[in-house]
C-alpha cells in the first residue's frame, strides 16, 4: 500500500512538473497560459498523446512529431526532478509517521502542505535559475503558504507537522523569533547595501524562522551554504576537466543562492535533517 501511494506521489509529480515547465517558459514569452500547448517552433497544436509527461518526449526521441525540432530536455527533466520530489516527500512522511496514516488527517495535511510548498520551491528555484530573476508573484504565493503552514503546523523536532491551529502562545513566540531575524537580516542587508543578498533571500530566511525556530532555520541556511559551495567545487572541477586547465576565476562566478535556500529548507523541514540539533545532541 505504501508503494502505491509513493508512485501515485511521483505520478502526480511528472503532471505538476509538466505545468510548473511550461508556466517557466511561458510567462518570459509572454504565451497565453491558458491556451493549448503548441509546438515552439512549427505551432502545431499538441495532441493528448504528445502531452503524457517524461513519456511523450521519450517516445518521440526528444522531437516534435510534426517537424522534428528538438525539443530541450529541459522538460523531461523538471518533470522527473519534480516526480522525485513528490516521492522522496510522500516517502518521507510514510517512513518517519509510520502506522494509521490512511485515516490519519495530520499525514494528509503534511503531504499537501509540502507537495505545494515544494512546488512553488521548485517554481522559484528554476525560475531564477533559467531567467536570473525572482518571480515575484511566485514568491508572494510561498510566503502566503508558509504562512498557513506556520499558523497551522509545528516544528517536532524532526519534522514539520501540520496539525490544525496551534496555541497562540507558541504562535507569538515564533512571530517575534521571525521579527528578530527580520529585523537582524534586514540590518545585514542595508550594511551591505543589498550586495549579501539576493532579492528573496531575506524574505525566505524570515519565513524559515517563522515555520521551525531560529536554531533549525540556521540548519537549513548551513545546509544550503554547504550545498552551494559543493556545487560550486563540482561545476568547477566539471568545466576544469572539459577544458583541461584549472582557472581561479571558474570559482568564484555568483551562484543564485535561492534554490539552495530552499534545498536547506526541503531537508530540515521533511527530513529532518537539523544538524545544530544533532550538533547539540552530542556535544
Ligand atoms: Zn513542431
Amino acid at each position: 500500500m505504501n508503494t502505491f501511494v509513493v508512485i501515485a506521489a511521483a505520478i502526480l509529480g511528472t503532471i505538476v512538473g509538466s505545468a510548473l515547465s511550461v508556466t517557466i517558459t511561458r510567462t518570459r514569452t509572454g504565451a497565453n497560459l491558458g491556451k493549448r500547448s503548441r509546438c515552439l517552433s512549427c505551432g502545431k497544436v499538441l495532441s493528448a498523446s504528445e502531452l503524457i509527461p517524461v513519456f511523450s518526449w521519450l517516445l518521440q526521441g526528444g522531437r516534435c512529431k510534426s517537424c522534428r525540432t528538438k525539443i530541450p530536455a529541459f522538460y523531461p527533466a523538471l518533470e522527473i526532478t519534480t516526480a522525485a520530489v513528490f516521492a522522496l516527500t510522500t516517502y518521507a512522511f510514510l517512513w518517519l509517521a509510520p502506522g494509521g496514516w490512511f485515516g490519519n488527517p495530520i499525514f494528509w495535511m503534511t503531504l499537501f502542505s509540502w507537495l505545494v510548498l515544494s512546488s512553488v520551491m521548485i517554481f522559484l528555484g528554476v525560475y531564477d535559475i533559467r531567467h536570473l530573476k525572482l518571480h515575484s508573484q511566485g514568491l508572494w504565493v510561498l510566503l502566503a503558504a508558509g504562512i498557513v503552514m506556520g499558523v497551522f503546523g509545528i516544528w517536532t523536532g524532526t519534522q514539520y507537522i501540520v496539525l490544525g491551529a496551534i496555541a497562540p502562545e507558541l504562535l507569538l513566540v515564533r512571530v517575534f523569533a521571525a521579527a528578530v531575524a527580520a529585523m537582524f537580516l534586514y540590518a545585514l542587508w542595508f550594511l551591505s547595501n543589498g550586495k549579501w543578498f539576493g532579492s528573496g533571500d531575506v524574505p525566505i530566511l524570515v519565513l524559515s524562522v517563522f515555520l521551525f525556530g531560529t536554531l533549525p532555520a540556521l540548519s537549513a541556511l548551513a545546509i544550503a551554504a554547504w550545498v552551494a559551495v559543493l556545487w560550486a567545487i563540482a561545476m568547477w572541477l566539471a568545466s576544469a576537466i572539459v577544458q583541461k586547465k584549472f582557472t581561479r576565476t571558474g570559482l568564484i562566478r555568483k551562484l543564485p543562492f535561492l534554490p539552495f535556500i530552499f534545498i536547506g529548507i526541503y531537508v530540515v523541514g521533511v527530513w529532518g535533517l537539523h544538524v545544530f540539533g544533532i550538533i547539540g545532541g552530542t556535544l
